[in-house]
């Protein structure tokens, strides 16, 4: 149950919502796998006259409910299975939280630390013309993931619009503002994490002020989620990224950690106002009303389930927690937002930047977060009710929810030809 890869782990929470609906054998066999995986292998020209052979994945999981929509990530570590596990959680993502969208993920494997600008501008645009023939606005529509933003999302706009010799911006989600991006998009999943957990601990009776907040990686999701818990009055009293862990019990100054990360390779390592822990895992047992792990895969396992301290775990990250993690978190009585709820914020407001391309509009920045409220707190509610109703836990019940809302999509629309 440890040793599972993402694509495995995804089967398994999977089976365990699917044996709970009445499902026909042919729409399991259907939902399990990808609609269809694409591998590209292109040249690209590296700044010192060599050519250098990459490869690239898209993998398209559903689009029963809309458009196939999910990131690109740029690491060494991109694996198909990987892919075809994000892929899949896209689905259940946008199904979950009712935006009309399917489930996609893209990656190619590169390591971009060791790339010049140049160098990845000329991987982002080989790669874009490689799936242009798959993605576009009402196709399958990309957006920025690990190691990949709203600079590689302007040139995916780009390249697409050059090849349709037309502008194309609702071909990705993720740009700059200044060219058809959203307001709050940058801090979107942060927003969410924190909108979530701020509902969960209203619903158990508890006010904001006063209550202790961990936050495992210190990017995009961890920064923002630590910075709205401080303006709700949470005590973020622990820290960490890849380089170090901090704990503070009179809580730490997150806009203070951030400024200094930013001039230090955005690491934290070397920041002298919070003791230091070793190893840095270990900032996962400190004792806290809320753990939020935002950095990567596997983080609670088998091994460390039983020391969490946390009453609540709010999951930034993808896969954050195994599933036999999951089984003893659910037996100790902590409580697990799953990250298909928690960090569905970064897709909802992807889902308004395609609206307002379409509609050639630009929403002020309150109107966007209000509604990212609206929607997932709608669906924290569906969630948390049917985890009560059928006594699961919560990652189950958000499966249940998404896989329902598909497969009747799928029922009603019936099989072609
Ligand atoms: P990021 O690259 O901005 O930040 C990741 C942080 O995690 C960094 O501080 C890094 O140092 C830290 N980290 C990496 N490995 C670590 C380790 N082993 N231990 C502790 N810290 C470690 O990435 P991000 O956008 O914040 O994404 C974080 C997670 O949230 C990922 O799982 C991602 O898939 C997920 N997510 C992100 C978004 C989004 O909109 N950015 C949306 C949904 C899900």
């Amino acid at each position: 149950m440890e040793n599972l890869n993402p694509y495995q782990i995804a089967q398994v929470q999977f089976d365990r919502a699917a044996d709970k609906l009445d499902l026909e054998p042919w729409m399991r066999d259907l939902l399990k796998t990808p609609d269809r995986c694409v591998t590209v292998n292109f040249p690209v020209k590296m700044d010192d006259g060599s050519v250098k052979v990459f490869t690239g994945y898209r993998v398209q999981h559903n689009d029963s409910r809309g458009p196939y929509k999910g990131g690109i990530r740029f690491s060494p570590e991109v694996s198909l299975d990987e892919v075809k596990a994000l892929a899949s959680w896209m689905t259940w993502k946008t199904a979950l939280v009712d935006v009309p969208f399917g489930g996609a993920k893209g990656g190619v494997v590169c390591d971009p630390s060791k790339m010049s600008r140049a160098e990845i501008e000329r991987l982002t645009r080989r790669f874009t013309y490689e799936i242009s023939d798959i993605i576009g606005p009402d196709i399958d529509i990309p957006a920025p993931d690990v190691n990949t933003n709203a600079q590689i999302m302007s040139w995916i706009v780009d390249t697409y619009s050059m090849i349709q010799k037309r502008n194309v911006f609702g071909v990705v989600t993720g740009k700059p503002t200044f060219l058809g991006g959203s307001h709050g998009r940058s801090e979107a999943t942060g927003r969410g994490v924190a909108t979530v957990a701020l509902e969960l601990l209203k619903d158990e009776g508890l006010e904001p002020k006063g209550l202790t907040a961990v936050v495992q990686g210190f990017g995009n999701v961890g920064y923002h989620a630590a910075r709205i818990f401080v303006e709700k009055g949470v005590k973020v009293i622990g820290i960490s990224d890849i380089s170090t862990a901090m704990y503070n019990p009179d809580g730490i100054d997150v806009e203070d950690a951030r400024k200094y990360a930013e001039k230090n390779d955005f690491l934290l390592e070397g920041y002298d106002k919070a003791e230091h822990l070793s190893p840095k895992e270990s900032i996962l047992e400190v004792e806290t009303d809320i753990l939020i792990p935002a950095a990567v895969e596997n983080q609670i396992t088998m091994k460390n389930a039983g020391n969490i301290k946390a009453k609540y775990v709010v999951e930034g990250a993808n896969g954050p927690t195994t599933p036999g993690a999951d089984k003893i978190l659910y037996e100790k009585g902590i409580i697990v937002v799953p990250d298909l709820l928690a960090n569905a914020g970064g897709v909802i407001v992807s889902y308004f930047e395609w609206v307002q391309n379409i509609q050639k509009e630009q929403w002020p920045y309150e109107m966007v977060v209000r509604k990212l409220e609206e929607k997932l707190i709608s669906a924290y509610k569906n969630t948390r009710n049917l985890a009560e109703e059928e006594r699961v836990d919560m990652r189950t019940a958000a499966y249940m929810i998404a896989i329902d809302r598909v497969a009747k999509a799928i029922r009603t629309r019936g099989i072609y030809p």
